[in-house]
C-alpha cells in the first residue's frame, strides 16, 4: 500500500502473533489488521507499520479569549490558539465537534503543518496553546 509523503511513522505500537498491530497509544488498544485504521481513524496499518496520518495535519485553527477555555484564572485577557485533526478515540454521543471527531482525515481539507509553524503561529498572535494532546501526541512532543 502506498503511503502518503506526509504520514508519520508512528510511536507506542507493537506488532502480535496474529500479524495484526497493537495499538499502545490509549486504552482501546485497538488491534490493527493490514490496511485498516484503528477507532480514531487516524493510526493505520500500512505494510505492518503503524502511521500516524494525522500527524500535522490540523483541520483548523481557533483564536480565543482565554476565558472561553476551561482554565480558571490562567492569564486573563489573553488569547489561545486551539487546533485539532480529524479523528478521536472516544465515541461521544454529545460530542459537539462530531463532524471532524467521526470523519476520517481525507474526508477534511486539511492543512500541512510543523510543529514550527504552530509555535510561530501562537508566538505572533500571543496567544497560549491548547491541546488535548493524545491523538496527536507525537506532534505535540515535537511542539516542545
Ligand atoms: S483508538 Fe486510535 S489511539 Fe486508541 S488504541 Fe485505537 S488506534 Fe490507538
Amino acid at each position: 500500500m502506498k503511503t502518503d509523503s506526509n504520514y508519520k511513522l508512528a510511536q507506542w505500537w507493537e506488532p502480535t502473533d496474529s500479524g495484526k498491530l497493537l495499538c499502545t497509544l490509549c486504552p482501546r488498544y485497538c488491534k490493527i489488521g493490514e490496511g485498516q485504521a484503528g477507532f480514531c481513524f487516524i493510526r493505520q496499518n500500512i505494510d505492518g507499520k503503524l502511521y500516524s496520518i494525522g500527524y500535522g495535519r490540523p483541520t483548523g485553527f481557533a483564536i480565543d479569549p482565554i476565558e472561553k477555555k476551561p482554565l480558571h484564572h490562567f492569564y486573563p485577557g489573553s488569547g489561545i490558539l486551539s487546533f485539532g485533526t480529524a479523528g478521536c478515540n472516544l465515541g461521544c454521543k454529545f460530542c459537539q465537534n462530531w463532524s471532524m471527531s467521526k470523519a476520517k482525515i481525507d474526508d477534511l481539507k486539511a492543512l500541512h503543518v510543523s510543529p514550527e509553524d504552530v509555535v510561530k503561529l501562537a508566538k505572533k498572535i500571543m496567544s497560549h496553546l491548547l491541546l488535548i494532546p493524545i491523538m496527536i501526541l507525537l506532534f505535540s512532543v515535537n511542539l516542545l
